[in-house]
């Protein structure tokens, strides 16, 4: 494995990484993202921790402009745990600042490698064509991007987005450095997309980002939103086993093993364990192919992968 996500991380600067030209505004986004400032993140960490105008309550992390959709006073999970609505995503936001560096270590050894597959599977359903446009939602370390980039080819154009800073930097590292020069990084919360505008992309994808997401029919009204008509949406996600047998093994890993492993290579096992809670919290295929319906997705299927531990959901907008 190499070890190029290792390297220290600065912050993700305006739409492009790439282009220097801080005024070049992406073509996805509805206006242009401030100088040095994405997603107009002009506040620091520091500012963010000591104004408490700052997402109303004193957070932790910076997040998106919008991040934090809970309604105040309504409750969610976060794993098995119940938490006010509007405290997810700072919540999840801790668990990806801290796993970050080592997020591509600790998901090649957990899966046993399985998850390359998973995404290759996913990259082959999407039918990504030369000069397409792309948008790789919650897309971390660009693993999906960085295939995207090379199939678009130098007409096509890739956005690689996360609402969160740390996992940005580790995939813009990783994507400038394997050359891809038609991608975009743009902090953005998938229950908004706020960044872009209506029908801009040919394809939308989400890997295992979903599942983290506070307020999913938000977020799939806003894929719907962003994606062009006759453009279609891929989600790969953990889901429900579909041999009970299996279920109770696959249980059995994710509760004692996935922990430990955890503490052992990223020192934090609680991020860990609500990896396997999470997983557990999340809609099983049907439920989350009839969400997509909702949501005005036509077309709609579903491809369980390893007995149903993930599932690729497809869906089109006409
Ligand atoms: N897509 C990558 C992959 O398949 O390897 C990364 C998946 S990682 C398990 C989940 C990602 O979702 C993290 O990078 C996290 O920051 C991001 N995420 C969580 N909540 C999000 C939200 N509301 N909007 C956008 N990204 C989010």
């Amino acid at each position: 494995m190499s070890n190029e996500n290792q390297k220290p991380t600065e912050s993700v600067p305006a739409a492009n990484t790439i282009d220097t030209n801080s005024t070049r505004t992406s073509p996805f986004l509805t206006e242009p993202l401030p100088e040095g400032a994405p997603q107009g993140q002009q506040q620091s960490l520091q500012q963010a921790a000591t104004d408490p105008s700052v997402n109303g309550a004193i957070p932790k992390y910076n997040l998106p402009k919008g991040a934090n959709t809970g309604n105040v006073g309504s409750t969610t999970h976060f794993g098995y745990q119940t938490v006010n609505s509007e405290d997810k995503a700072q919540k999840v936001a801790e668990v990806f600042h801290s796993v970050a560096s080592k997020y591509d270590i600790m998901n090649d050894l957990m899966s046993f490698g399985i998850h390359r597959i998973w995404k290759r599977f996913a990259i082959n359903m999407s039918g990504v064509r030369r000069g397409q446009h792309v948008l790789d939602i919650a897309g971390g370390t660009g693993d999906l991007a960085k295939v995207f980039s090379r199939e678009v080819g130098p007409q096509g154009h890739v956005v690689l987005s996360d609402i969160n800073e740390s996992m940005l930097n580790v995939g813009r590292d990783r994507l400038i450095d394997a050359g891809c020069t038609n991608v975009d990084f743009v902090l953005a919360n998938a229950e908004t997309l706020e960044p872009f505008a209506d029908n801009s992309f040919d394809l939308l994808t989400i890997s295992f980002g979903l599942r983290n997401v506070t307020d999913k029919d938000a977020a799939l009204a806003a894929m719907y939103r962003v994606l062009k008509p006759g453009g279609r949406l891929l989600i790969l996600e953990f889901s429900k086993p579909v041999f009970e047998p299996f279920s109770k093994l696959y249980d059995l890993y994710s509760f004692t093993a996935l922990p430990i492993m955890g503490k052992l290579v990223a020192n934090d096992s609680e991020s860990y364990k609500y990896l396997a809670e999470s997983i557990r919290m999340h809609p099983d295929q049907r439920t989350l192919k009839g969400m997509m319906e909702n949501a005005g997705f036509n077309n709609c299927d579903y491809h369980n992968l390893t007995g149903g531990i993930v599932a690729v959901h497809r869906g089109f907008k006409l």
